[in-house]
């Protein structure tokens, strides 16, 4: 509760110290910016949360050849096999989802070439740079740049961000 007469965050009204919620929209006086959002446009808040949560449940299937690399080159076979297991656990949570983008060529091709990216660059560094060489530095700046640009470019990439909401639009 406020002390003051306090004007709705959402909808500009005017309220009374006593409301604890505006009196003509109902948003709550101490509302977050997201919370305003969502009180606003809560079809597009729910659609914008759900795309932005699918992203993140692809990450690990677009990280995952590059995981398996360095667990083959180490010889880890068991954190191998764990890791299958998990990328089968996302592969089975998200299977709708999956289907779905596998139908569109243009986003199937970005997440791919991403992945091959990936997969790449720590390919030639484990294999063609050796250890000690002044190259491990320089291969390690390289990964992140990719891995950053590839983060970047997923969320900022408009026809995946359409995929998707049509994804959500539909279910
Ligand atoms: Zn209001």
């Amino acid at each position: 509760m406020k002390s003051y007469r306090w004007t709705c965050n959402s909808c500009h009204a005017p309220n009374e110290p006593t409301d604890s919620h505006c009196m003509k929209c109902g948003c709550s006086a101490t509302a977050s910016a997201e919370e305003i959002e969502e009180h606003q446009k809560p079809e597009k808040y729910r659609r914008n949360k759900s795309v932005h949560n699918s992203k993140k449940s692809l990450m690990p299937l677009m990280f995952s050849p590059y995981f398996l690399a360095i667990y083959i080159y180490n010889g880890h076979f068991e954190s191998m096999l764990f890791f299958l297991l998990f990328v089968m656990l996302c592969v089975f949570s998200n299977i709708k989802l999956l289907m779905f983008i596998a139908k569109d060529k243009p986003a199937v091709l970005t997440l791919t070439t991403l992945s091959t990216l990936l997969l790449t660059v720590i390919i030639i560094r484990l294999y063609l740079i050796p250890d000690s060489e002044s190259g491990v530095g320089w291969g390690l700046m390289a990964y992140f740049g990719v891995a950053t640009a590839a983060l970047i470019y997923i969320a900022k990439n408009k026809h995946l961000n359409l995929l998707l909401e049509r994804f959500y639009a539909k279910s």
